[in-house]
């Protein structure tokens, strides 16, 4: 299959989309390398995802020492030891990272430990061993890199996710800037973690594009657990002076901190990757452009996940990767599906949504009926903390069809992986309201709400 190739694919980017493309595309026959220039796995394994959720974890215990109590613990003073946490983070790491490199070998796929560049349209060089490859196809699987503003002075004293994962000590205070979900997750571990956290935003409100009531629920409960958001507000400069970090803002004020970290988004990391010379195109933010069979302007070269920026999330980027590698070699036509897709924020409390916030689902259902059930969760009762969980269904009244749900608290991402399901199965109201609770729960709330809080529109 390989013509005058050395393979049939080259696939640079040895994160989620890249290796499972790699993979299933070797499974189905063709002759496949990819090229990684960090460590397999890539942003999920290891500076994303995996390592995000188990500091997480290590937060919140905080919260679990102190709730014990009510239910008659005796919990003496805890500790926490930071390099504790990064050890074994650190072993896990590289027990999934082993496991990435194990299963491309056993699908016959060739690795290269390098970083990859195009020459042409057909010719990568990999340029720590020089050596030029030729493919007849190639898959751009590059994903993305911390944003940073590299206009802003002293801003070399600051840090990304990619390096908080990294730091040898546990700063006593730090200073976030972004409000997105990367930036709100991170406030909530450090803050659990004992660090005296402030989140600096440019905007309003914190978590942009996800539903108000959840973007309240977070706002608030931060607030309550002392961390300190600063609004309309962005940094001016950073200086040092000693071991402190002070960030000069718009507002006049100055932030101090031992660590300040930058979250305010990711861009497509295509820089030096010779695009040019291979004839794909980018959009005006580096983005390579796809159509929806991942192809991108050169005919022989595809591109999937956070590399193109649509829609960043690690599922996405496998889903991408293997449904190219089904239509390339074994002609199965599958598209990727992207609606409704369910997502989480791991801040504490948790959000996991699915569907149209409120404000879409007005715009496109003006006749939208809102459920919400705000309550304090079971545990609390005894723990005495006054942590809410919300639970908010909205409803199309014209159909019925829930078009959207939205949850603040415990174990919220697992239940709205469960409701992504049933709203794509078209699960209307009566479906919620007919399905029997399962009590005691938080999530029988999803199938008891009887009166909607609010009524949009005039049909009834
Ligand atoms: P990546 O996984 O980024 O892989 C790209 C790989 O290409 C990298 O390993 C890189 O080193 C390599 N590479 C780049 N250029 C070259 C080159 N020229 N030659 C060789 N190798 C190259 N998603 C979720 O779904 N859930 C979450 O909870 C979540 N949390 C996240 C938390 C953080 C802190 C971050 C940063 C991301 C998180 N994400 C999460 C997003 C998720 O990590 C990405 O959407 C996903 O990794 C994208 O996969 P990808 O294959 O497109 O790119």
């Amino acid at each position: 299959m390989t013509d005058s190739y050395d393979y049939d694919l080259f696939v640079i980017g040895g994160g989620s989309g890249g290796v499972r493309a790699a993979r299933i595309a070797s499974t189905h026959g063709a002759k496949v390398a990819i090229a990684e220039e960090y460590r397999y796995g890539g942003t999920c394994v290891i500076r994303g995802c995996v390592p995000k959720k188990l500091f997480v974890y290590a937060s919140r215990f905080s919260h679990s020492f102190e709730d014990a109590a009510g239910f008659g613990w005796t919990v003496g003073e805890p500790q926490f030891d930071w390099s504790t946490l990064i050890v074994n983070k650190d072993k896990e790491i590289a027990r999934l990272e082993g496991l990435y490199r194990a299963n491309l070998d056993r699908a016959g796929v060739e690795t290269f430990s390098d970083r990859a560049e195009l020459t042409g349209p057909h010719t990568i060089k990999l340029t720590s061993d020089g050596r030029e490859i030729s493919a007849k196809t190639v898959l751009i699987a590059t994903g993305g890199r911390p944003n940073v503003d590299t206009k802003l002075s002293g801003i070399e004293h600051t840090i990304t996710s990619d390096e908080a994962f990294h730091l040898e000590k546990l700063p006593k205070r730090i200073v976030i800037a972004g409000g997105g979900y990367i930036a709100v997750e991170f406030a909530g571990i450090f803050a659990g973690l004992g660090v005296e956290t402030t989140l600096i935003y440019r905007g309003e409100k914190i978590l942009r594009g996800f539903d108000e009531d959840m973007r309240d629920v977070v706002t608030k409960a931060y607030g309550d657990h002392g961390i300190n958001i600063v609004t309309n507000t962005v940094f001016t400069e950073i200086e040092k002076r000693g071991d402190t970090l002070v960030g000069h803002t718009s507002s006049g004020t100055a932030l101090e901190g031992d660590q300040i970290m930058f979250a305010i988004g990711r861009s497509p990391y295509t820089d030096g990757l010779g695009l040019e010379a291979a004839g794909v195109k980018t959009s005006e933010y580096g983005a390579v452009v796809v159509d929806d069979e991942a192809r991108t302007s050169a005919e022989n070269i595809f591109a999937v996940g956070d590399v193109t920026d649509r829609v960043q999330l690690t599922p996405v980027a496998i889903r991408e990767g293997h449904a190219f590698a089904n239509r390339m070699y074994a002609r199965q036509p599958r598209q990727v599906d992207y609606d409704l897709i369910p997502t989480a924020v791991f801040s504490s409390p948790e959000i996991g949504t699915v569907g149209l916030t409120e404000d879409e689902a007005v715009a496109r259902h003006p006749n939208l009926d809102v459920f919400v059930a705000n309550f304090r969760a079971m545990k609390a009762t005894l723990s005495g903390s006054d942590e809410r969980v919300v639970m908010k269904l909205l409803v199309d009244r014209e159909t019925d069809r829930v078009v959207g749900c939205h949850i603040a608290g415990d174990s919220a991402a697992e239940i709205i992986q469960v409701v992504g399901t049933t709203l794509r199965m078209g699960a209307t109201k009566a479906d919620f309201d007919t399905t029997m609770a399962l009590h005691p729960s938080a999530a029988e709330e999803l199938v008891t709400m009887r009166t909607p809080t609010r009524r949009h529109g005039t049909v009834s």
